[in-house]
């Protein structure tokens, strides 16, 4: 499978508006971060093409689908109901249009209520007259294994402060962003992975995301070949704080692609 990293900053984006730190203003295209979210093209094939999984719809999913030239979508995995990670929802709608089909949406029951809460005109036909609304399935998955179209996902749970959040094991990848305590259950479940990516916020320590020096701790734990870092605030310049990382593990950056 490919995988595209389409964001891979924190909620507010990198550069953050008005800032003028090292990080905002670097000139390094890997410094400039749109919200996080991934771009998956599965070994499954779908009508002669591959089955395409999207995790979360992040407030930059038009500008991401534009540069990285994404025109089709067959799913949309959610971590959790953080306006970083649904806001773009309604841009579904060019997918609607340009596929002619539907895209199915899987959340856990608590984010996909604030999902039907948030996008009320999207769920309720009589709110919204006169403009498209895009055409999702939202079903609801819990800890068990479930599958997309024909691809098996294995959905991991954690903890990001008080609010639980899902990550996805498909095949040998991982996903995990917004996280700050991994359960020892979830460790078993990460065995063998040939590429994880996992939530590493900046260097000081933060309520509800791993720090740096703490995510390398999980990553270590989890051993999978390699790891890449999201979600990053300004504090991370990355060629810089890259250098600084254990082996197999790097900050990732947009537009970052590899093949599992
Ligand atoms: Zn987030
Ligand atoms: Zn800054
Ligand atoms: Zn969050």
């Amino acid at each position: 499978m490919k995988v595209t990293i389409l964001g891979s900053g924190t909620s507010q984006g990198v550069p953050i508006v008005g800032c003028k730190c090292p990080g905002c203003t670097s000139k390094n295209p890997k410094d400039k971060r749109l919200r996080v979210s991934v771009y998956i093209e599965t070994d499954i094939k779908l009508n002669d093409k591959p089955l395409r999984i999207l995790i979360d719809t992040s407030p930059d999913f038009r500008q991401q689908m534009l540069v990285n030239n994404i025109t089709d979508i067959d799913a949309v995995l959610y971590t959790h109901y953080h306006v970083d990670h649904i806001m773009g929802l309604d841009d579904i709608r060019q997918i609607n249009q340009l596929q002619k089909k539907h895209v199915e949406l899987y959340a856990n029951r608590e984010t996909a209520q604030r999902i039907r809460q948030t996008f009320s005109y999207i769920f309720d036909e009589n709110t919204y007259k006169g403009g498209g609304i895009p055409v999702v399935d939202l079903h609801e998955i819990d800890l068990e294994p479930f599958d997309v179209i024909g691809q098996k996902v294995i959905p991991l749970q954690y903890m990001h402060g008080p609010t639980i959040v899902y990550g996805f094991r498909l095949c040998d990848f991982a996903y995990m962003t917004d996280c700050n305590f991994i359960p020892e259950t979830e460790y078993e479940k990460l065995k063998g992975l040939k590429v994880l990516v996992i939530d590493a916020l900046r260097y000081r320590k933060h309520e509800t995301h791993f720090s740096i020096e703490e995510a390398i701790e999980a990553a270590q734990k989890i051993n999978a070949k390699q790891t890449y870092f999201t979600h990053m605030t300004h504090d991370i310049v990355h060629d810089e704080a890259n250098k600084k990382l254990p082996t197999h593990i790097e900050f990732a950056y947009d537009g970052l692609k590899f093949e599992i």
